[in-house]
């Protein structure tokens, strides 16, 4: 599904944050990349959505060299959550949600129909969220709307780049529960970023755990722990 083959990225000052980095992650995988600050795993994930070009090498999705593939038509088939998810402040939560698939050409009264529902799998009741702004939302909750509107044009991948970094540890336990349980519903092909072992142990089907640039070791949670 996603291919990286001897992918390499210098930035302009001359840092190699990639170096010759090949893996394989297939459909309906999550795959947790860990590693201390710096290590290469944002860069690794911008690369996928052509947010930054690799240097050297080449990326696939499904079969195809996303070199070839026109970032726009691109994104729409891979929903991004960051850190500090940037909802629209003058839009309610419901439109947040729904204003990407309408402007896909989804009708507005189909997308927001579907916005309540996708708020409803991240455990946002729209009856009593939807009509909220961002600002009155606790960090928590903004953070699952940017789950809801990352999966609102229904992409086959998830790239999460530390999406429950900012969130207390409480919140945080909740939030990785509650993505696992929608994951098993929707089964997307995700690459999720954290520095976080015991996030990665818990989320991962495989973990990608990185040296600097490179990956070490590329296994299942158990196998990286260390169990018989
Ligand atoms: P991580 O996500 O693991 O913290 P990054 O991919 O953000 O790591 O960064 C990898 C390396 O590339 C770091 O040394 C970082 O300082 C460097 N880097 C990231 N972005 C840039 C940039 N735009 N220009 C130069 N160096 C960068
Ligand atoms: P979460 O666990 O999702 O992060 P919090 O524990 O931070 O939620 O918030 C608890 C409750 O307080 C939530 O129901 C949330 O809607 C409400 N809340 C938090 N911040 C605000 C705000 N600025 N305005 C209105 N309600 C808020």
């Amino acid at each position: 599904m996603i291919r990286f083959e001897h992918v390499t990225k210098r930035y302009a000052d001359g840092t190699t944050a990639v170096d010759d980095l090949s893996f394989e992650v297939a459909a309906g995988e999550l795959v947790t990349l860990v590693g201390p600050s710096g290590c290469g795993k944002t860069t690794t994930m911008k690369m996928v959505n052509r947010l930054i070009e690799p240097t050297d090498g080449r990326i696939f999705l499904d079969g195809e060299d996303i070199s070839g593939v026109d970032p726009v038509e691109l994104r729409r088939r891979i929903g991004y959550v960051i850190q500090q998810v940037g909802l629209f402040p003058h839009k309610t939560v419901l439109d947040n949600t729904a204003t990407v698939p309408h402007l896909l050409g989804v009708k507005k009264s189909e997308a927001r129909l579907r916005a309540a529902e996708l708020l409803d799998l991240v455990g946002l009741d729209p009856k009593v969220y939807g009509s909220r702004y961002p600002e009155q939302l606790s960090g928590g909750q903004r953070q699952r709307v940017g789950v809801a509107r990352a999966l609102a044009a229904d992409p086959p991948v998830l790239l999460m780049d530390e999406p429950f970094g900012a969130v207390d540890p409480v919140v945080r336990e909740r939030l990785q529960n509650e993505f696992l349980k929608l994951q098993s519903q929707v089964r997307k092909t995700v690459l999720f970023v954290t520095h976080d072992i015991e996030e990665a142990v818990r989320l991962g089907d495989r973990i990608a755990v990185y040296g600097q640039g490179t990956i070490e070791q590329f296994d299942a949670p158990a196998v990286v722990l260390g169990a018989p």
